[in-house]
């Protein structure tokens, strides 16, 4: 049997958005297999509860068996080795996540061998963050049109 690729997808996702869907349907074109894991910071107090994070993933991705939700705290490489992924995947908007997203990349090669796989935004997604989705929601705006509908 051949071995099953898989990736690791890690993020706050507060909230997950029309973005970081498009990076996991996409992701799936390349691995067998994705974990959703939401990153936990006991540090910071989340916009959206984990519990809704949690129970919003698990609908939106409920007839999918290639997709598993997790939680994790501590390094996103230790967290992909419990969770049997090889690669962290990760999304690229602009030149600046590109240059982050670079740094991330080698600390975590260095750290672990772990390769990460880099997707470019769609270019009508390449604006949309979380934190334009909660800024957006602190001033009342709707917010259906930039998370998944359930
Ligand atoms: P953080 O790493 O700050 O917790 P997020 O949870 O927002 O960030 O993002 C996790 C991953 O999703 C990152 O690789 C980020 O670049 C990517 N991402 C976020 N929004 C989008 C988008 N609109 N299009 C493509 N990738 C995105």
């Amino acid at each position: 049997m051949t071995q099953q690729r898989m990736a690791l997808f890690a993020g706050s996702f507060d909230p997950f958005t029309i973005g970081h869907k498009s990076i996991v349907d996409r992701g799936l074109q390349l691995f067998d297999g994705i974990v959703i894991a939401i990153g936990i910071n006991p540090a910071k107090k989340p916009w959206q509860p984990l519990e809704q994070r949690i129970a919003l993933l698990e609908k939106i991705y409920a007839d999918d068996s290639r997709i598993k939700i997790a939680t994790f705290s501590g390094l996103t490489v230790d967290a992909a080795r419990r969770f049997g992924a090889s690669f962290l995947l990760r999304g690229v908007r602009t030149v600046a996540d590109f240059e982050y997203e670079r740094q991330l990349a080698d600390i975590n090669r260095n750290l672990s061998g772990i390769e990460s796989v880099l997707i470019y935004a769609l270019p009508q997604l390449a604006s949309l963050s979380s934190s334009a989705v909660r800024e957006l929601a602190s001033h009342g705006v709707d917010i259906s049109p930039y998370v998944p509908t359930i």
